[in-house]
């Protein structure tokens, strides 16, 4: 984070991004937005001390009925951290982090659901953290970045402006607001490793994920006309 403000970047929120990708004027180049998926609960403990001295305001997408899990695995879903509870969440939403949704439990969305456990998925995720966190999620999440034309679809129903995927690159107003791409920070990497990816090195590699990933998309239109 020292080295975004060090190296003049702008971080602003995912809603800032968008509100001005709705208007005529371009985010200046070095515009970063931060988002956490799942909430686990070094979220609050390490990442919210550390973006708060920095005055950023990240987005993180929750699994409300996985508020409060243990680590480990749940279903298809492993944490390597407990998840955060309901209170720890609103925690979150009091030092000014965005609340989007990431399904209720975080299944695998594309060719596991049926059409019903979707809408509950999706549409069902966004009622539960209305309800349990008082906040209207306007942002969505693929789990496991997996997505498709169904889930899209479902996922605009359900009245979400926006979703994000793990597509890496940068996004532009022209970028289709639901498939908003990412680039993925682990763990693992280091600091030179974060610079690289900040600064974009790896973004061929989101063009041809994209590239295969269209080609998906259409021979499942092809095979469902
Ligand atoms: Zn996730």
């Amino acid at each position: 984070m020292e080295w975004l403000v060090e190296k003049d970047y702008q971080v602003v929120s995912l809603a800032t991004a968008l509100d001005t990708f709705r208007t005529d004027y371009p985010l200046p180049p070095k515009t970063i937005v931060l988002s956490f998926d799942d909430g686990c609960r070094d979220n609050l403990t390490y990442a919210a001390p550390i973006v708060r001295r920095y005055g950023f305001a990240p987005i993180v997408f929750l699994c409300p009925d996985l508020f409060g899990q243990a680590e480990g695995k749940h279903r298809d879903f492993i944490t390597p951290s407990p998840l955060l509870t309901r209170d720890e969440a609103l925690e979150l939403i009091q030092a000014g982090w965005a609340v989007g949704g990431h399904t209720r439990r975080h299944p695998r969305l594309v060719g596991h659901c049926t059409g019903e456990e979707l809408d509950d998925e999706v549409g069902g995720c966004r009622v539960a953290i209305q309800h349990l966190l008082g906040y209207d999620a306007k942002i969505f999440a693929y789990p496991f970045g997996q997505f498709d034309a169904v889930v899209k679809q479902c996922v605009i129903r359900h009245g979400y402006e926006a979703a994000c995927t793990t597509l890496g690159g940068f996004n532009t107003a022209r970028t289709d607001r639901f498939e908003l791409r990412r680039i993925v920070i682990r763990a693992g990497d280091d600091l030179r490793e974060f610079h690289r990816k900040a600064q974009g090195a790896y973004d061929w590699l989101g063009y041809f994920k994209r590239r295969s990933l269209e080609k998906k998309i259409l021979r499942q239109a092809e095979s469902t006309s």
